[in-house]
């Protein structure tokens, strides 16, 4: 089996890939920051958590240790069957973190992961039954494997299982957990295989995963399995249940379905997994389903902030404009899907639509879910939190060390890990930059090795330096994104004079020598947008936006006695960006706000993703005009 060199996906038909074996490395910015707090805070307080809760003495039990599957009480009185997928995840992030170079400082800190990993994943291995079937709920007492395939998320937790595997394998060369991956899948194609009985996960996720493994291993079996658990969905297998057949992703074909529909992940997981199965293939009809769902999506049932989902009951869409601010749901693992499917249709089309999503979706919809600290963590995230709401002592009030239904944190911790990979592609012509980082970028085009280096204050400033360091022989292309919210921006090369750039994606084809340096420059004005006019929610209302962040006002820095919900916009004033002060981790932007009972007033608003970061209070994005 040989390393392959592509992450975190790979695919043999799609326009652009990633950039070869070495993911490019964040030096220092915004999310250098963000990385280091994920690294040495959040993801050491997952495995405290994954060990407090019981999950990880789950698998121990299965293992044969004494004890019984425990989970924490949910206010449902539910024991949910999926949380070895939070080991899973858990380790996803370690494997991807101690593959990357070495931050200086951190030694100790990587020591104490990778010493947490291989307690995980010893666990892991002796809980594995000979068969190859691991999972720690189904194998309790008075328990058969593959009898709830609807609620059983048996599948959901063997892909969440490859994809450690994968990540482990691809960053770090180890294999441990791709053997045992690799059996769990085995049984489950022995079973379920072509010729098999046929079964499909309530909850998708492993199709993706299959795919991935395909590519790792070589192995075209698992490819067929993937496109098995495509073509069965939408045909009755499941049916109904409580929440109708949606909810699994049941109740159309899935080259047919028109709409997104349904628990949203479920949707996304499962849409993710068929860009990769169409990729592989060439089947152009199913990457054009998902397509059509996709801009339906954005057009109809997504946030400012690029969440999705606005039915609590069942983690669902809502109708088209349905999109109340205050009764969001807006999961954090479904901005994290949705990260994951605008990256493979990035990936299969090269449309720089999808580079601008992932960009929305990560600044407003994934870290909003994190606390600055990364020890706190958001399911739902609220586009208005009512001050009232926040005096409550129970129930949704601040971002929470863990929950019941542990998705979200390391989904967080993983898609962190991992975000670097996210910055750059390469194809045969050169080198594309779709997100802003002060970063290195290594990347084999089909001209040779391109290696770039990427300076930039982003999202603060919109200045972007990028400096060749070494260039193949021969002319290739340095492709820049400028985003859909950009109205002005210039690229200057070297000493030339600056050139103004549409949005778009801009190709710079020359012949490159090392030191050569362009400068892109992005206006970031503050930015007032207005909703859709059919989102009945917000109408008559208008949000901050600046550069990629949405902004939002929090109830602690109004004045004593004013109350967030009686203030409006002043029309007679326009908001401003304030000057950064020492030491403040955001940019502020300057609302002037006006009440029946408040003369003039100017709050400082803040990015949406840093809210609730300065005890519980009010908090709304979209302000009444
Ligand atoms: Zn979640």
């Amino acid at each position: 089996m040989s390393m392959v060199s592509v992450r975190p996906t790979t695919a043999a038909r799609t326009r652009l890939r990633p950039v070869g074996a070495t993911p490019p490395t964040v030096t220092g910015g915004f999310w250098a920051e963000r990385l280091r707090t994920n690294r040495e805070r959040t993801i050491p307080h997952g495995f405290d958590l994954l060990r407090s809760t019981g999950t990880l003495d789950n698998l121990r039990v299965a293992a044969g240790a004494a004890g019984r599957y425990r989970a924490l009480a949910d206010s449902s009185g539910a024991t949910f069957p999926f949380l070895d997928s939070d080991v899973y995840k858990w380790l996803e992030a370690v494997g991807w973190e101690l593959g990357r170079p070495v931050p200086a400082g951190s030694g100790g800190s990587l020591d104490a992961l990778a010493a947490a990993a291989n307690e995980a994943i010893g666990v892991v291995a002796a809980a594995q039954r000979p068969d190859g079937y691991v999972n720690s709920y189904w194998q309790g007492p008075g328990r058969e494997p593959h009898t709830d395939l609807a609620w059983g998320h048996e599948f959901y937790c063997v892909g969440h299982l490859v994809q450690a595997a994968v990540a482990w394998h691809r960053a770090l060369g180890d294999d441990r957990l791709l053997t045992i991956a690799t059996r769990a899948v085995d049984r489950i194609d022995r079973e379920f295989g072509p010729g098999g009985r046929d079964g499909i996960d309530g909850h998708p996720g492993i199709e993706m995963a299959l795919v991935e493994l395909a590519r790792t291993t070589g192995e075209q079996r698992y490819l067929r399995l993937a496109q098995r658990m495509i073509d069965l969905r939408g045909h009755g297998l499941i049916g109904g249940g409580r929440f109708g057949p949606s909810y699994w992703q049941d109740h159309s074909p899935v080259r047919e379905a028109a709409e997104a529909a349904g628990h949203v992940v479920r949707q996304l997981y499962l849409d993710s997994g068929a860009v990769d199965v169409a990729v592989e293939l060439g089947d152009e009809d199913l990457l054009a389903a998902v397509r059509r769902r996709w801009a339906d999506l954005i057009r109809t049932r997504t946030y400012l902030t690029g969440g999705m989902g606005s039915r609590h009951k069942d983690e669902a869409f809502g109708d088209p404009f349905e999109l109340p601010p205050d009764r969001a749901y807006t999961e954090t693992c479904a901005a994290i899907a949705a990260v994951m499917l605008a990256w493979r249709l990035l990936l299969a089309t090269g449309d720089v639509q999808y580079a601008d999503a992932v960009e929305r979706i990560v600044y407003n919809g994934v870290l909003p879910g994190l606390s600055l600290d990364g020890t706190g963590f958001f399911y739902t995230n609220p586009l208005q939190r009512r001050t009232h709401r926040a005096w409550e002592p129970a129930g949704d009030a601040g971002r929470r060390p863990w929950y019941p239904c542990a998705c979200c944190p390391p989904n967080l911790m993983r898609t962190l890990s991992s975000w670097p990979q996210y910055l750059a592609t390469a194809d045969d012509d050169g080198v594309q930059l779709h997100q802003y980082a002060t970063a290195d970028v290594t990347a084999e085009t089909g001209q040779g090795t391109v290696r770039l280096s990427v300076e930039t204050d982003y999202p603060w400033d919109g200045a972007v330096a990028v400096r060749v360091q070494d260039a193949p022989e021969g002319p290739w292309t340095l492709s820049l994104r400028v985003p859909e919210w950009c109205g002005s921006a210039s690229l200057r090369l070297d000493d030339e004079a600056p050139v103004p750039l549409p949005a778009g994606r801009h190709d710079c084809h020359r012949q490159w020598a090392p030191g050569d340096t362009v400068v892109l420059t992005l206006d970031l004005p503050v930015r007032v947008s207005e909703p859709h006019p059919r989102v009945d929610a917000v109408r008559g209302c208008a949000a901050v936006e600046r550069g990629p962040l949405v902004y939002c006002l929090e109830s602690v820095d109004l004045p004593d006695g004013t109350e967030l919900e009686e203030l409006r916009w002043d029309a007679t004033r326009a908001p401003a960006e304030l000057a950064r002060a020492d030491g403040d981790p955001v940019v502020r932007v300057a609302v002037p706000l006006a009440g029946d009972d408040v003369a003039g007033l100017t709050v400082a608003a803040v990015p949406y993703y840093a809210w609730a970061n300065r005890g519980m209070g009010g908090m709304r994005v979209w302000i009444p005009r």
